[in-house]
């Protein structure tokens, strides 16, 4: 193809990433009786999140009935915490059975995608050169897919392999290797039980503890997966039964500050999980945090905990101070520092989240940048749109995170208000929230924020450097679902493309 090439004539939509949001966007465009569309994806496969984050233990710290789509329900999922390759399995078999494949252009990186003020279409550039015209782009890309891999001195001379945990090398066998793991978050916690039981020594690099609760994680017996296969209402009314527990426990732990039932009754599970799993007290409490439960992600785990009395693993909470060609050295107060050897070097360091690819890559009516329109913030209506960004619409744009339900379930109420804003702009016209209606919807969102417990005392990947949370949605998963289930037309412009 020839570089900068218009591929086809123009399509209805292009979708970016071809995760959970670009397969279920799809499925609703073709309900919706729109099929030219595109669905990019830089991966080889579908999945999204779920095609990248393979790393050994990885599985959804949400419950599998609830993490599907409601009108996807699988009765076969093998356990109450199914791993990544069930998830992976089941986004893939989505987009067979909702025709998406046709759609699908993988290995295929989006590098741009630009206004034409001329045409008033949007046009999306990918990193081989082709071009795609269309009216619409829905950008499916999602949070947590860049990593974050911090700069560590002397970490060119270190003689190992080293990786993050987005980017598992299944190719090195880590069976009696000496594997020094960074970082002691939702993803080390996965991955640290697992590689243990193989690997000759593992030691966990820990800055801060977190709160860890049980999973209780556990596989479905053979009459559970009947019942799910052949009395849907058992499937419908379990779904309703985990959507109402993470909206009414879940969501009061880990979002409130200061006291109340819910968050005693979460401080007391990690209590106690802490106590049954470790004897000894110095090791318990450099594994207690110090800010309050839900300030950071609650973390759910059965044996990481356990895991941490191993022989072979070792809990080191001094601070990195270089890398060396053997291993890790730590600083242990008085100039002194203590050498860790390693084979291979896992950077469990999370992504980053502040959504710094997105504003390079899309330029708006006039050349104007996202990076310009968020110089203040990154904010977007109902987390969907941007004023002066017509028809581009995000699934999960800032404050749309959620630590106490199913990211799926968000994406299907997304799904709601963007096949009704492309529906209200019609074959030739163009969408976006007025300046006032994002604005107040942004104001809404800070003031809310701003009395949770993410705001309090604790430094984490939700919020920014000065302190402003870009990442979470402060109100429950209900009230999400009502928001997005009508578009309030008075709160967006609506244009012809072309002028009259
Ligand atoms: P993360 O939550 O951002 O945690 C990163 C870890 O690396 C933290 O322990 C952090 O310590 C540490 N770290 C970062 N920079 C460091 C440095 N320079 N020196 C030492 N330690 C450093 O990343 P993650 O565990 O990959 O999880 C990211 C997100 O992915 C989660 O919050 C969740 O939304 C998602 N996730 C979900 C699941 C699931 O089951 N659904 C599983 C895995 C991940 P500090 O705490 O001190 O910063």
């Amino acid at each position: 193809m020839t570089v900068g090439q218009t591929e086809g004539g123009v399509c209805d939509a292009v979708i970016i990433g071809a995760g959970f949001a670009g397969v279920c966007l799809g499925k609703r465009l073709r309900d919706a009786g729109i099929t030219n569309f595109r669905i990019v994806d830089k991966a080889a496969r579908p999945g999204g999140t779920w095609h990248w984050n393979r790393y050994p233990g990885a599985a959804c710290d949400v419950q599998s009935h609830f993490y599907c789509f409601s009108f996807a329900p699988n009765p076969d999922w093998s356990r109450k915490y199914s791993p990544w390759d069930e998830i992976q399995a089941y986004a893939e078999r989505c987009a067979d059975k909702y025709g998406l494949r046709p759609h699908l252009e993988l290995g295929r990186e989006v590098k741009l995608a630009r206004f034409d003020d001329a045409s008033g279409l949007w046009e999306v550039s990918c990193t081989d050169g082709g071009l795609l015209r269309t009216r619409h782009v829905i950008d499916g890309s999602g949070g947590l897919h860049l990593p974050s891999i911090p700069r560590f001195a002397g970490a060119e001379s270190f003689a190992g392999a080293s990786w993050h945990s987005s980017q598992w090398r299944h190719d090195v066998n880590l069976a009696g290797q000496r594997v020094a793991v960074i970082g002691s978050a939702a993803s080390a916690v996965q991955i640290v039980p697992e590689i243990a039981k193989t690997a000759g020594h593992v030691t966990l690099f820990q800055r801060t503890p977190n709160w860890v609760i049980p999973r209780r994680d556990r596989a479905y017996r053979r009459w559970e997966k009947w019942a799910f296969r052949h009395l849907p209402a058992v499937n419908r009314l379990y779904r309703l039964f985990l959507f109402l527990r993470y909206d009414w426990l879940a969501y009061p732990i880990v979002r409130t500050a200061g006291d109340s039932l819910p968050r005693r009754w979460a401080v007391s599970q990690f209590r106690r999980l802490l106590n049954e799993s470790i004897p000894d007290p110095d090791l318990r409490a450099k594994l207690t945090p110090d800010f309050p439960i839900g300030c950071k992600r609650v973390l759910l785990s059965d044996d990481f905990f356990s895991t941490l009395t191993r022989d072979n693993v070792t809990l080191v909470t001094d601070p990195i101070e270089r890398f060396t060609r053997s291993g890790i050295r730590t600083t242990i107060g008085a100039g002194k520092e203590l050498e860790y050897p390693a084979d291979v070097i896992v950077y469990a360091t999370g992504f980053d989240t502040q959504g710094h690819h997105l504003e390079e890559r899309v330029l708006g009516p006039g050349g104007r940048s996202l990076r310009e329109a968020w110089a203040e913030a990154p904010m977007a209506y109902e987390g969907c749109m941007v004023a002066g960004f017509p028809n581009y619409h995000f699934v999960t744009g800032p404050n749309t995170g959620v630590g106490s339900t199913s990211v799926i379930f968000m994406i299907e109420q997304a799904a709601n208000l963007i096949l009704q804003c492309i529906e209200a702009a019609g074959e030739n016209g163009l969408i976006a929230p007025t300046e006032q209606a994002m604005r107040a919807y942004d104001r809404e969102i800070q003031a809310a924020l701003a009395g949770t417990v993410w705001a309090g005392g604790c430094k984490s990947w939700y919020k920014r450097a000065d302190g402003r949370i870009t990442s979470l949605y402060p109100f429950s998963a209900q009230t999400w679902r009502a928001r997005h289930r009508t578009l309030r037309r008075e709160h967006f412009d609506v244009w012809p493309r072309r002028p009259a």
